[in-house]
């Protein structure tokens, strides 16, 4: 549809603009994911919008706000060690560390992610808010401890180096529950708080970025914990699709 096209350009405009290669990592605190191994520079393979756009669409949509919001950061399209969002502000949900960082996400994604808690909750589903934002210091301390504690390898398949991290863009959130003892688990994936959050998430904005099965192309295990602010209209777009953001963000998407 005539969406598509803005989206994409949505996209490539956000990896040129941050010119990034990240990886995402969720590494907070034990179980999380984050980044692999294969570490990335920069290289981009940014190429161009897709060929198919639809030609003869009249009705763009608006342009997208802030095209950084669409941006796909992994391990080979990290963030510059420099870039941190100058709108983050303390989410207003129920959080677990006292540590005001990672209590924190980018204005329009904390709004969403308030109104994916209340949605929850009308549900009867009690959320919280584990782990958001991360500086590029933060990340890189949390990667080196993980590496001391179980080497490398092991490291980058759950956790991010500093710069590969979503974590660092503002716009993702580890969400947990009292199921899983408030910790990042794959079971939580099972819970119904997990369930909900993958069917729902995306009505609110957000998408489950690392699916099941997929650590071949995201480069993290399956995360059912980890979820990624895109907007309700490209979430939804990325639901839809059944694909990961990589292979969306590439064009590859179904028709
Ligand atoms: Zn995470």
């Amino acid at each position: 549809m005539r969406n598509r096209r803005w989206t994409y350009m949505a996209v490539w405009t956000a990896v040129l603009a941050l010119s990034i290669t990240m990886t995402t990592a969720c590494s907070d605190g034990k179980a999380q994911g984050g980044a692999s191994g294969t570490k990335a520079g920069g290289s981009s393979q940014v190429d161009p919008v897709t060929s198919d756009s639809p030609s003869g669409s009249q009705d763009e949509e608006e342009e997208p706000a802030d095209p950084a919001l669409a941006a796909l950061v992994n391990k080979t399209h990290p963030l510059q060690d420099s870039y941190a969002p100058d709108d983050l502000v303390m989410v207003e949900v129920p959080t677990i560390f006292q540590n005001a960082e990672v209590n924190q996400l980018r204005k329009e994604a904390a709004e969403a992610l308030k109104g994916l808690f209340a949605g929850a909750e009308k549900e009867g589903y009690k959320l919280y808010a584990r782990s958001g934002y991360r500086s590029y210091e933060t990340q890189q301390a949390l990667f080196a401890d993980y590496v001391n504690r179980e080497g490398e390898a092991a490291a980058n398949r759950y956790s991010a180096k500093a710069g590969q991290s979503e974590h660092q863009t503002g716009l993702a959130m580890d969400v947990t529950s009292d199921s899983v003892s408030k910790g990042l688990k794959e079971a939580f994936g099972e819970t119904d708080e997990g369930r909900w959050l993958a069917e729902h998430a995306h009505q609110y904005g957000f998408i489950i970025r690392y699916p099941e099965g997929q650590e071949g192309i995201t480069g993290y295990i399956y995360e059912p914990w980890h979820i990624r602010y895109l907007g309700v209209e490209l979430a939804t777009k990325v639901f839809d699709s059944g694909l990961t953001y990589e292979e969306y963000a590439n064009g590859n998407q179904a028709p």
